[in-house]
């Protein structure tokens, strides 16, 4: 933790998460299988919730196995994900076939824990690798997706002007490590259904009294 910001930082960032906490009270996700969320976030690049776990369900009906993506054709998977009609399809196929083959023959087919090895593969940036970590792997991470971008700056958490990655260290260095895997979850909860991307419900949320943005309509998001 960076000693030299003020406390009371500090203190409203504990004070915002003990609020999420009992509003969203959930348990941390952890899939236990980092292969499949490693495919899944590529997936999810720039889709709904819905086509992702549609799309992620067929492809793994066809291809159980990272073997089988790993010999599949480029051109093959693109043609599948094509079918499933699936954004940025040419992209994704190339990266989850590219990907996998590299995890298989580099790391033995164990997807590596080590956000530097993560972020080598093709199709995985910042977020997917620690999406990788945290829900796959269980170790203390902070995916910053749109949610925890858009509400962690409409908060003040992070300055308006913070790049994601900014966001990222930002948020890490007020909050406890052992509350890094929540933060996303609660934030993806909070997102969608209170601080929406437009017109935030800003008149029902339990953070409106720590909020610097509450009643501006206008708090663009990404
Ligand atoms: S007060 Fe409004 S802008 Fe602030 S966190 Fe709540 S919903 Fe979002």
């Amino acid at each position: 933790m960076n000693k030299n910001l003020p406390l009371s930082e500090r203190e409203r960032a504990l004070k915002i998460i003990k609020i999420l906490k009992s509003t969203y009270p959930r348990k941390n996700h952890v899939s236990g299988d980092p292969y499949k969320t490693l495919i899944r976030c590529i997936i999810s690049q720039r889709n709904r919730d819905e086509v992702t776990d549609r799309v992620s369900e067929e492809l793994f009906k066809r291809y159980p196995t990272i073997e089988s993506i790993a010999s599949a054709s480029v051109e093959e998977m693109q043609n599948f994900l094509k079918s499933l009609k699936v954004g940025l399809w040419r992209s994704k196929g190339k990266w989850i076939v590219e990907t996998s083959r590299i995890i298989l023959k580099k790391y033995n087919g164990r997807v590596p824990d080590k956000f530097e090895e993560l972020i080598k593969l093709p199709g995985i940036g910042r977020k997917c690798a620690n999406i990788v970590l945290a829900y796959g792997f269980g170790i203390p991470a902070i995916p910053v997706d749109t949610h925890v971008y858009r509400i962690s700056r409409r908060l003040g958490l992070a300055p308006w002007d913070a790049s994601p990655e900014e966001v990222e260290e930002r948020l890490k260095s007020l909050i406890p490590r052992e509350e890094w895997i929540y933060v996303n979850h609660a934030m993806v909860d909070h997102g969608k259904s209170v601080c929406k991307p437009i017109k935030p419900r800003c008149w029902e949320c339990p953070l409106r009294g720590l909020c610097p943005k509450i009643g501006v309509q206008d708090t663009s998001s990404q």
